[in-house]
């Protein structure tokens, strides 16, 4: 596969992306909004939707709610780990309590829960905070050694 297809966060367009230019300044096609911003965006259940299905890369979810303690605690980790993964992995947060219908979906029975999608599929899923290491390493694990 040499075309890397990436979903904005923004406005859900699907960017493709030529192996030749590096990704990381790469901006959405459609809004203009960047494609990696330096934090992991929050999506709503219909965006998440679309990076899974039409994303090529990795899909790293954050499942949080502002209520909940340890997901605060989480959020510069993840965002640490996001920023180490770069543009080789999609990391979105999705809020539990605004999107509902979607955690549900997910089946989320406790938060923080970090779910990795690859090809449209789930490959992982960790419920617990974790440092930027514990995240880095455990994405890692899971993804096959071309996407990680
Ligand atoms: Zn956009």
């Amino acid at each position: 596969m040499s075309e890397t297809r990436v979903v904005c966060t923004r406005c859900g367009g699907v960017n493709r992306l030529p192996p030749a230019r590096p990704a990381e300044g790469a901006k959405c096609g459609k809004c203009g909004a960047r494609l990696f911003a330096d934090h992991p965006d929050d999506v709503d259940g219909a965006n998440l939707d679309r990076q899974i299905a039409k994303g090529t890369i990795p899909v790293l979810v954050d499942v949080w709610a502002p209520w909940c303690g340890p997901c605060r605690m989480m959020t510069p980790a993840f965002e640490a780990a996001s920023q180490r993964f770069g543009p080789r992995v999609r990391a979105v947060k999705l809020n539990s309590e605004t999107e509902q219908a979607a955690a549900a979906r997910l089946t989320i029975r406790s938060i923080p829960t970090m779910i990795l999608f690859l090809g449209g599929r789930e490959i992982g899923r960790s419920s617990g905070a974790m440092t930027t290491g514990q995240i880095v390493e455990w994405v890692s694990a899971r993804l096959p050694a071309a996407a990680a």
